[in-house]
């Protein structure tokens, strides 16, 4: 007997491939698809033919949930930290971003894991400490944005793969997520305001602009010295950032985007006049812009430059780089739930 269809693992048209040998057309998987992700179920059909097709859809196939195990809210800024488990016993987290909050404005923004830790290995991440355990499903990612939705207390308009993992080493999975989260009959968030961050993985960056995806891409960058670049992102060693640097200027080109380049400030190591410098000789001519973000490592080993250290770094960046720079606020720290802590794990099994 064939396994059952996961009816929350497919965008719209694979789901139709799935079903149409029970007989089910396009607009009838879209309704499915709909239902499922809106309602939880199959969608209710008076007429005695549907009815008869979705009861033997019902027969053959199954709607999972991810197993919510802990939620918590930050008191300070509002952040949502989840710790999901779905198909295996490995858990993960997501968190909620709320934004604009106590206004009209007020809206959520989902950070999902799109593997349970992660092998790349960055120093100051918590969950490459964990090292890589495996990659998730498309539902497991899908499903964390509706975990999020019931958890906000605002709706969710955004979706970052900003959790456990790098996206673009479980690319089809994830790249499959993003469709279900942005098509009209899925969650219908606009897939601008979905963004996929990354190390830098070179071949999926290229197939991520030969396949003319409508995301947005963020790659973490926090040091334009391959040699500093290394010591706390071993990434690099796989893709120098030579051709990290062509690959990007091909997306700038055929997207007509900016890039987003993430860059972890960390104390005493990628702050100097220097590290300005040579972040504007690697960019030259590419359309970036620059997002600053405190590293966060209760461990102590990095920590965050003062006041003075970063207003320094951000006059020599004015001085060197033309790419517009903002500072990103990486919230949730007190629940476990900023950049770089996330750790799969219960709170009160932190160490
Ligand atoms: S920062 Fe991202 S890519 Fe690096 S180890 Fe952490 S989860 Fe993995």
């Amino acid at each position: 007997m064939a396994a059952p269809v996961n009816l929350k693992n497919y965008t719209s048209e694979a789901l139709h491939r799935a079903l149409a040998p029970l007989g089910v057309t396009p607009s009838l998987a879209r309704r499915i698809q709909a239902s499922v992700w809106r309602r939880g179920t199959l969608p209710f059909d008076r007429s005695d033919l549907s009815a008869t097709l979705l009861q033997r859809v019902a027969a053959a196939s199954h709607i999972p949930s991810l197993e919510r195990l802990e939620q918590a809210v930050s008191p300070r800024d509002g952040f949502t930290r989840l710790l999901l488990r779905g198909d295996g016993p490995d858990v993960f987290e997501s968190v909620g971003i709320p934004l604009y909050r106590g206004t009209p404005r007020a809206r959520t923004v989902a950070c999902v894991s799109s593997q349970a830790g992660c092998g790349m290995g960055c120093v100051f991440c918590r969950t490459g400490r964990l090292g890589w355990r495996r990659d998730l499903a498309a539902w497991e990612i899908a499903d964390q944005v509706v975990g999020v939705a019931q958890a906000a207390a605002s709706p969710v308009r955004g979706v970052v793969f900003m959790g456990m993992g790098e996206a673009f080493l479980n690319y089809e999975a994830a790249l499959t997520a993003a469709q279900i989260l942005s098509e009209p009959s899925g969650l219908a968030i606009a897939a601008r305001a979905i963004s996929f961050s990354t190390v830098g993985v070179v071949p999926a960056i290229r197939r991520f602009t030969a396949e003319r995806q409508p995301y947005r891409l963020v790659v973490s960058l926090t040091s334009a010295d391959a040699a500093r670049r290394r010591r706390v992102m071993p990434a690099e060693a796989a893709y120098p950032l030579p051709e990290l640097r062509a690959a990007l200027g091909d997306y700038c080109a055929a997207s007509g985007e900016r890039v987003s380049l993430a860059w972890t400030l960390i104390a005493g190591f990628n702050t100097r006049p220097d590290d300005a410098r040579q972040l504007a000789e690697w960019l030259g001519d590419l359309p970036a812009r620059i997002d600053l973000i405190d590293v966060n490592d209760p461990d102590g080993h990095f920590v965050a430059p003062d006041e003075a250290e970063r207003q320094t770094f951000h006059d020599a960046l004015r001085r060197w780089v033309r790419a517009p720079v903002a500072r990103r606020y990486s919230g949730g720290a007190d629940i476990g739930a900023a950049c770089g802590l996330l750790a799969g794990c219960r709170r009160t099994e932190r160490v």
